[in-house]
């Protein structure tokens, strides 16, 4: 089972991903952990010039091309390895934050965008996608340090959640959709009666 959480800076995403790995290895599964940018050793390396702030402007189709090579290692390198083991693998952002921030972000065309990740991640898509929706003002604001994304304007962040929002619209089976300014406790709670019935035996 391969789930993916997703969401705009600040929402929760790592306080939830803690919380379900909690649950889910209380329920007696094998779990995996991960995110992106930067799970792998070439991740790690991705994510420091891609975040940094001392980048600077590089081009948007180069910057595109840096989140897919992270997303190709990390698919070949961690993600498959483990699903092939039986483990519920749950990724901290995937190929959603690529369409977003670098599709409508960057206004790069979503179709490119997506075909570059979609050859990036083998296919790979995930049963499930937790989209934790909050308003950028809000979860911005819990940050004193930007780092290169973050720092980008407020326009910026609300195409992101705007497209966040539009493809889970476009496939609703395949999304939670949760508004992430509510209690975390509430939150987990839905999440898990979402995963209950979808847990590998
Ligand atoms: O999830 P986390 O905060 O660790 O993400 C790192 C940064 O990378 C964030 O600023 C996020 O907006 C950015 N990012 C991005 N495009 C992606 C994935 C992450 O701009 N495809």
């Amino acid at each position: 089972l391969f789930v993916a959480l997703e969401g705009g800076e600040g929402a929760g995403k790592s306080t939830q991903s803690a919380l379900l790995v909690k649950w889910l290895e209380e329920q007696g599964q094998q779990v995996l952990l991960t995110r992106e940018p930067g799970a792998t050793d070439l991740g790690k390396t991705l994510r420091q010039i891609v975040l940094d702030p001392a980048t600077g402007d590089i081009s948007h189709r180069a910057e595109a091309l840096l989140y897919a090579a992270d997303k190709a290692e990390h698919v070949d390198a961690v993600i498959w390895p483990a699903l092939k083991t039986g483990a519920v693998v749950i990724t901290d952002r995937y190929v959603d934050s690529a369409l977003a921030y670098q599709g409508s972000g960057r206004d790069l065309d979503l179709a490119d965008v997506e075909r570059v990740n979609r050859w990036a991640t083998d296919d790979l898509r995930p049963n499930l996608t937790i989209l934790l929706d909050l308003p950028p003002k809000s979860g911005l604001g819990r940050f004193e340090e930007r780092d290169r994304i973050e720092a980008q304007s407020a326009d910026f962040h609300e195409r992101v959640r705007a497209a966040f929002l539009e493809l889970a619209a476009a496939e609703p089976q395949h999304y939670l959709v949760l508004d992430a300014s509510l209690e975390r406790e509430q939150l987990a709670l839905q999440i898990q009666a979402r995963l209950l019935p979808i847990l590998p035996k």
